[in-house]
């Protein structure tokens, strides 16, 4: 039976940190939440990050855009926010609406403020092993898998999911960590047998329940990053992850559970961004 991994306990932890060392700054990080349109997941995203922001002590500004903004002047919002020195953090909320171009927008965050580590900036950096911003969930399941296994030097991690907010860069802090890493994705063949072979798995595929509980090792430890909204045979709608859980609870070692794993991190790391984004536009090393 697997140990479950308390990702909201990790977290709470985290956030309390990060509160005793924003009271201890001679000034107050700041972090900027970008919503375009009123896609309704997005909207208790960005309310939930404005409300965590303001309890860790930083300044919270929200910008509420309609769904019809152009490409040019949320571009200049995105410009504003960079000049703005009470800004340390941005985050555009995606996805955004179909006329704007994420990527041009993303381009033009400023990568010292680009909290979720999305630009091309910052994702070089990670590739090359140097010091940018490294994206949240990737952060946050690293933190919850050094803490769970330690040293992670020589395992051979399989990574399921290839996108650049999440499977790439989860794979890049695995490989600085000593992993053997594959990634895998929808081409990938003989998934279940790659799986079998993880002695860490991180299924980030946005597929409800894919990876089932042969695939896995017995005693490996298996990150569940998928967030997927499925309706039970009540009609009622719950939350699962890319892993069968209840099978996977009987092979692996230790298991993030769906909600609960990885998700209260990705708001932790979040802020841990802002707070590490402050301190170097501050050139602040420390009281
Ligand atoms: P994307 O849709 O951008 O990427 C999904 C990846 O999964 C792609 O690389 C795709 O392969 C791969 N994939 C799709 N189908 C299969 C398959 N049958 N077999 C193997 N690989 C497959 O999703 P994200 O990376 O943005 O998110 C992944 C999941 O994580 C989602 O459930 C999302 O909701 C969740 N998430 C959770 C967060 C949290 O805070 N916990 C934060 C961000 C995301 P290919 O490249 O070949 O198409």
């Amino acid at each position: 039976m697997a140990q479950l991994i308390d990702g909201k306990a990790f977290a709470a932890r985290q956030l309390a940190a990060i509160t005793t060392e924003v009271a201890s700054l001679p000034f107050q990080p700041g972090l900027a939440v970008v919503l375009v349109g009123d896609d309704p997941a997005s909207q208790v995203y960005v309310r939930n990050k404005a409300r965590q922001t303001v309890q860790v002590g930083m300044r919270s500004f929200e910008h509420r855009l309609a769904g019809d903004i152009s490409q040019e002047e949320l571009r200049q919002l995105v410009e504003r926010l960079n000049a703005d020195p009470a800004v340390h953090g941005i985050l555009v909320q995606l996805p955004l609406p179909k006329h704007l171009d994420p990527e041009q927008i993303i381009a033009a965050i400023d990568p010292a403020k680009d909290v979720d580590g999305l630009t091309v900036t910052n994702a070089g950096l990670l590739a090359a092993g140097q010091s940018g911003l490294v994206p949240c969930t990737p952060l946050g399941c690293m933190l919850l898998l050094e803490d769970v296994l330690g040293d992670l030097t020589g395992l051979h991690a399989v990574v399921v999911g290839r996108s650049n907010l999440v499977g790439k860069p989860i794979a890049q802090l695995l490989l600085a960590r000593n992993c053997t890493v594959t990634i895998a994705h929808s081409r990938t063949r003989n998934l279940a047998e790659l799986c079998r072979s993880a002695d860490i798995l991180v299924a980030a595929v946005g597929r409800p329940e894919m990876v089932k509980g042969d695939w896995i090792k017995p005693g490996a430890t298996v990150i569940d990053v998928g967030i997927n909204r499925v309706s039970g045979a009540d009609g009622k709608s719950r939350l699962v992850g890319d892993v069968a859980f209840d099978e996977a609870k009987d092979f692996a070692g230790h298991l993030t559970p769906v909600p609960g794993g990885v998700g209260p991190m990705t708001i932790a790391c979040l802020l841990r961004n802002t707070l590490t984004a402050a301190k170097r536009q501050h050139r602040y090393s420390g009281a």
